[in-house]
């Protein structure tokens, strides 16, 4: 039963749409019902996750989906270390029954409040040199069709995961996926500060030497309070607080759990998350790993010379490559360069900026962060797009799971 429409808006509130219906279905097969009563009735169908996109991959006109009473796993393979989970489950929900289990994610990203499906049909990703994006651990899913039937996928069927894996819910609601995971572990994480120099000495060897290396670059002090960042003055190497890089490594750890001023271990799950309030519009590109320093130089310089007043940090992670048809990091190991505008701020021009830098590195955007892409850079940067849009045009060829911006770029 689908309930009255309204108005819904993203995490950050920078999209909103107003909607014809609602539902928040509490079984696969009044999920099904729901979407084949809404096409059949000439509606498009969108769901959202827990809304932590800042592009409108979640809006509709028509229908509008949450799962979020749809969680918790619903098997487990020991054998193999695998998990079946409700697709509106949470991270953070799915973090606490894996350990409970003895059992945790192989990466997770900064933040756990997403809904996995949310998260994973986007290409969310964390950092480490050779660990695949969140999606690249699916190896099944269940997806409601526009007619209500679901289509099973497992990985029998490798060109039809990596179709699906990332496909920002263009080819069906997910109602259920199926994640191989591992042993439960902790993590050993370490954070401190030192010169931008410094940084690009170290990136190749952090990088090759942890399980987990990022950094956070602050041009100015006051960038660090942009994102919460701890004041890391004491396990410093350089006494400046401009244009300086907080560093951070994690480790798999035998170690029991302990907490030092800038150093912790714990279980994976409570390690991986960072804390964010909704203060920032974030852009972020998969930049060719061996671009990687240029591309963060090149940026850095656009933002001391060029948008001094644009003082968020940029992020710099890592991600290996996967074989997702439209994921960010489709055969190319990657690392991920994001920035952010201030909310309430004209910041496009500078954004703009930061895309034609990227552009020239064949840079392909993280599809919930903002981006400039149109539907041609889709085919000259995706090398399946043409597969993926067949399978889309098959499976949905009145494109019910479309929006305006999804249309644009794959319709
Ligand atoms: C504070 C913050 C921190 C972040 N940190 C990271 C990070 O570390 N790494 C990273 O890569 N990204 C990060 N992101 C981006 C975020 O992970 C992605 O935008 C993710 O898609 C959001 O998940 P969500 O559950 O909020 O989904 P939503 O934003 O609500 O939706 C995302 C997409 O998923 C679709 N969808 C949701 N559920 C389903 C379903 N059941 N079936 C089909 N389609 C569905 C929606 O229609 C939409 O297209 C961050 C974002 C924020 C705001």
């Amino acid at each position: 039963m689908m309930d009255a429409g309204g108005h819904w808006r993203n995490w950050v509130g920078n999209q909103s749409c107003i909607v014809r219906h609602r539902g928040a279905p509490e079984s696969e097969a009044a999920l099904s019902e729901m979407v084949r009563e809404a096409t059949s009735n000439g509606l498009n169908v969108r769901c959202a996750g827990s809304g932590h996109s800042f592009t409108p991959v979640a809006l509709t006109s028509g229908l509008h989906l949450t799962l979020s009473k749809l969680q918790g796993i619903t098997n487990i393979d020991a054998a193999r270390k695998r998990v079946s989970v409700h697709a509106g489950t949470t991270i953070n929900t799915l973090g606490k029954a894996l350990k409970a289990n003895g059992l945790s994610m192989i990466n997770q990203g900064d933040i756990d409040s997403q809904a996995l499906a949310g998260a994973l049909t986007t290409g969310t990703h964390g950092t480490g040199l050779t660990l695949g994006n969140m999606a690249s651990q699916i190896v099944g899913m269940r997806l409601v069709q526009p007619d209500g039937r679901v289509l099973v996928i497992n990985d029998n069927q490798p060109d039809m995961l990596d179709a699906a894996r990332v496909s920002i819910g263009m080819l069906g609601v997910i109602s259920e996926i199926t994640l191989q995971v591992m042993d439960s572990y902790n993590l050993h994480e370490k954070l401190w500060r030192c010169t931008f120099d410094e940084c690009m000495e170290q990136h190749d060897e952090l990088a090759a030497t942890h399980r987990h290396f990022g950094f956070f670059w602050c041009p100015v002090p006051e960038s660090r309070h942009c994102y919460c960042l701890p004041d890391t003055s004491s396990v410093s190497t350089t006494t400046s607080l401009s244009d300086v890089c907080e560093m951070k490594t994690i480790d798999i750890t035998d170690r029991p759990p302990m907490e030092s001023a800038f150093e912790k271990i714990a279980y994976s799950s409570e390690i991986y998350p960072i804390e964010y309030v909704p203060n920032f519009h974030e852009l972020e590109y998969a930049v060719p790993v061996k671009y990687g320093k240029q591309a963060c130089m090149e940026v850095r310089k656009l933002m001391l010379e060029k948008h001094p007043t644009c003082i968020y940090p940029i992020e710099y992670r890592f991600t290996a490559g996967d074989g997702g048809w439209i994921s960010p990091f489709f055969e190319q190991d990657s690392i991920t360069l994001s920035v952010s505008g201030e909310p309430g701020t004209d910041y496009w021009d500078y954004l703009k900026d930061v895309d034609d830098i990227l552009r020239q590195f064949g840079s392909r955007p993280h599809w919930g962060k903002l981006h400039f892409l149109g539907a041609e850079d889709v085919a000259a940067l995706y090398p399946r797009a043409r597969d993926f849009k067949a399978l889309r045009n098959k499976l949905d060829p009145e494109g019910r799971f479309l929006n305006d911006h999804l249309r644009q770029l794959f319709g």
